[in-house]
């Protein structure tokens, strides 16, 4: 018998065989030409994944929590103003990381769990003029909250402040188009829905926000994460030429390349309509049973993972039921309700069949709790979506 566990968290998720493969290549010279010309095809394919024709990428090991600081050190200078558009534990984890590099954070929470910050609320507070940065969660991996950023970056636009979004949940599963939408700077980790193990922190810096950094008048607050010394690194592997300052991660930058090869095989739109489709049968499969959605409405439900309430009766032990069933998936996070929901993420390489497994099995591990319901219903109910 297999003992293989089917890994159904919102992210590590499960990577392809050939992205793997690649992770064991034999490890190079980060300045030998095979590894020279790999890298530089990684940075030019970010673009395309990013949808920023015009950005410049930043790959640096690290997990998305330095992506998120390395923008924070390069881009706020003490005492400048940012709004932190809060829809979760996120939003928490950049207002503090902004404020380690003395922006003055003003953080605009959401009025309840599962809900975002309205456009009104986020333009009252651009209406003041003071704001030099603004960031958004594109999906708050600890609701599964999903944020207007095609709105939200039109207001930045018009209040002429820099916008950031921290899409490590979602870019290469949820539509974000960068340039058309106006994003300054969207981030991301490599262990989501890029499909690559945990261990870059990757960034795309528009040229609006390469101009802010340029324009600095006090020098960036983080040695290892400066853009001075990692710009012209990046330029360099591009023009395949070698360089250094921190050493790259060989292995993880040959499955990176690997793995942005295969999303830009599948296409971006054909990919965005895959994560919509599982994503809708997912939901359409645990509201069959009964199981209510962190999100207050389904416009504000993300593609990439789904947040559920426990039902009645039942409490974190389902967690080690439905592995006990065979797959992974994920207890709450979010302070003050974390007891009460889990998480399944559905990003990356997953397939109608990681659906339809997981729906059973969360289906067998229910069955074992004082909760009824109809077994099949899930499955019936994720297969009618796919039909
Ligand atoms: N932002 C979001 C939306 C995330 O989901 C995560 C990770 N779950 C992070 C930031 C931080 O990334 P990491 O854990 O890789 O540091």
């Amino acid at each position: 018998m297999k003992d293989r566990k089917l890994l159904m968290i919102p992210g590590p998720i499960e990577f392809t065989p050939t992205v793997l493969q690649a992770m064991g290549l034999p490890t190079t010279s980060h300045v030998a030409g095979n590894f020279i010309e790999v890298f530089g095809q990684a940075l030019v394919r970010l673009r395309d994944v990013f949808m920023c024709p015009d950005g410049q990428p930043f790959v640096l090991a690290g997990s998305g929590t330095l992506a998120m600081d390395t923008v924070a050190a390069n881009l706020i200078e003490p005492g400048e103003k940012a709004l932190v558009v809060n829809s979760g534990y996120f939003g928490d984890r950049y207002a503090a990381i902004l404020e380690r590099y003395g922006a003055v954070v003003t953080n605009l929470k959401a009025l309840a769990v599962g809900d975002v910050p309205s456009l009104e609320a986020v333009e009252r507070e651009l209406q003041s003029g003071t704001y030099a940065l603004m960031t958004i969660t594109h999906v708050d991996t600890s609701t599964a909250v999903k944020t207007d950023v095609q709105n939200l970056a039109k207001l930045g636009r018009q209040y002429n402040v820099l916008v950031v979004v921290d899409g490590v949940c979602s870019i290469a599963g949820e539509e974000l188009r960068q340039r058309d939408w106006g994003v300054d700077v969207a981030l991301t980790a490599s262990q989501k829905a890029i499909g690559v193990p945990p261990g870059l922190a990757l960034v795309m810096a528009a040229p609006s926000a390469i101009a802010k950094f340029r324009a600095r008048k006090s020098p960036v607050l983080n040695y290892y994460a400066d853009w001075t010394e990692w710009l012209p690194v990046m330029q360099a592997y591009e023009a395949r030429k070698p360089s250094y300052f921190g050493t790259p991660a060989v292995n993880l930058i040959w499955a990176l390349n690997t793995s942005l090869e295969e999303v830009l095989r599948e296409g971006m739109e054909p990919r965005f309509a895959r994560h919509r489709r599982l994503a809708a049968a997912f939901k359409a499969g645990v509201e069959a049973l009964g199981l209510r959605q962190l999100p207050v409405s389904s416009d504000k439900s993300a593609n990439t993972l789904s947040a559920l309430y426990y039902p009645e009766g039942v409490d974190a032990t389902l967690v080690k039921g439905v592995l006990d069933a065979g797959v992974i998936i994920a207890g709450g996070l979010l302070p003050g309700v974390k007891e009460k929901y889990f998480r399944v993420g559905h990003m990356g390489a997953v397939t109608s069949a990681d659906i339809i497994s997981t729906l059973g099995a969360i289906e067998l591990a229910l069955k074992r709790t004082t909760y009824r319901f109809n077994a099949g219903d899930a499955v019936r109910a994720a297969q009618e979506r796919l039909m």
